[in-house]
């Protein structure tokens, strides 16, 4: 039997979650890079996650910060990817 994985999209309000540590973001981009649902936007020299609701909560953003400038906290539809089967 094959089983079918699909993402499923929290569509829950997303609070803010994810937020950047301003002092300490580097304007690197490696969030936006990584981030598949383009949820991370270029403001002045930093770079914020202006598309929240687009999140489905990888964690790959705050895994490639290298410097510790992403504040990732607990979201409202709990941690982790959101895989459904069938
Ligand atoms: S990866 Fe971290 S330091 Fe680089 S732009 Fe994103 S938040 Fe800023
Ligand atoms: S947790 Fe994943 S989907 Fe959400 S902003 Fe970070 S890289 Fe993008």
């Amino acid at each position: 039997m094959q089983i079918e994985m699909k993402f499923r999209y929290y569509d829950g309000d997303p609070g803010e979650f994810i937020k950047v540590i301003e002092d300490k973001c580097t304007g690197c981009g490696q969030c936006a890079k990584f981030c598949t649902t383009r949820v991370w936007e270029k403001v002045g020299k930093i770079y914020k996650p202006i598309n929240l609701s687009n999140c489905v909560e990888c964690g790959a953003c705050w895994n490639v910060c290298m410097a510790d400038a992403i504040d990732f906290g607990e979201p409202h539809g709990g941690t982790g990817v959101k895989f459904s089967y069938g």
